[in-house]
């Protein structure tokens, strides 16, 4: 790939993206956003000069505009190849007697408006990628959108309730990806929606079962094999097809 920009790149399976992308020289160009650099993005940034750190709190839209002119600056003329709105948060509390107005709604900001809205933003310069990779298939080296998901966002899987915040807000998210790669078919802009595994970082816990490398390489191994016939699935870390 070109050029790629995560959302969320801090920590978690943000910044083990960036590190994956470095390590194998995945990409030309790396745009990580965050809303404030940990010492070891600050650090993989010095080491790489094709990594680029832009300031992106999520939830302030009106910033995108900006954000979006700073990557058209770099880019120039090739566009941005691929787009991971990888930023999401998730309210722990499950119970309906317990859920709050405010945990519904900050979950649908973070998890679903967000990623809509920079989608949008960011959209001209995926078009300009789709077309100066014409010699592409459709796909990560022309021009895509991957949407971090979640199994809990499936309402085929869930088989154990709770959770109304996230579910509802990954559930959203999964209705806008196929929406997305419905609209953007035409602009040959592949569109998915990605569940990482239940993987160890802040928000997946200490118990969880996958490390944030496994996660990534699967990621990553997926997300290049991904052509046009792909545009608008549910797909795990490892390439299988989820339910929606
Ligand atoms: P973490 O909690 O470890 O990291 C979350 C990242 O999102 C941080 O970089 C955080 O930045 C960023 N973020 C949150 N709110 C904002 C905001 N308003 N603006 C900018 N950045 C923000 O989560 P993971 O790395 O585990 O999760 C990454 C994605 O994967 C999420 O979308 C999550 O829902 C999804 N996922 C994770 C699973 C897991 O098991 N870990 C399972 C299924 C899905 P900051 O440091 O500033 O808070």
């Amino acid at each position: 790939m070109k050029s790629v920009l995560i959302t969320g790149a801090n920590r978690g399976l943000g910044l083990g993206m960036v590190k994956y992308l470095t390590q194998h020289n995945k990409a030309q160009t790396i745009f990580a956003t965050c809303r404030k650099e940990s010492e070891e993005l600050k650090k993989l940034a010095q080491e790489n000069k094709h990594l680029h750190i832009l300031h992106l709190d999520v939830t302030n839209t009106a910033s995108y505009e900006e954000l979006s002119s700073q990557v058209a600056r770099v880019v120039g003329a090739g566009g941005l190849n691929l787009l991971v709105n990888n930023a999401g948060i998730a309210t722990k509390f499950t119970k309906l007697n317990m859920v709050k107005v405010e945990q519904l709604v900050d979950n649908l900001t973070v998890n679903t408006v967000a990623p809509i809205m920079l989608t949008k933003s960011i959209l001209p310069l995926l078009k300009q990628a789709a077309e100066a990779n014409k010699e592409q298939p459709v796909g990560a080296r022309r021009a895509a959108v991957l949407n971090m998901s979640s199994i809990l966002g499936s309402i085929a899987q869930n088989d154990q309730g709770g959770f109304y915040p996230y579910r509802c807000s990954k559930a959203a998210l999964n209705a806008a990806t196929k929406s997305m790669s419905i609209d953007l078919k035409k602009d040959n802009i592949l569109v998915a929606a990605m569940h990482p595994g239940w993987v160890k970082t802040d928000m997946g816990g200490k118990g969880a079962p996958l490390n944030v490398e496994t996660s990534i390489a699967g990621i990553f191994e997926t997300v290049e094999k991904l052509g046009e016939a792909d545009s608008g699935k549910f797909l795990q870390f490892d390439g299988t097809e989820l339910p929606w």
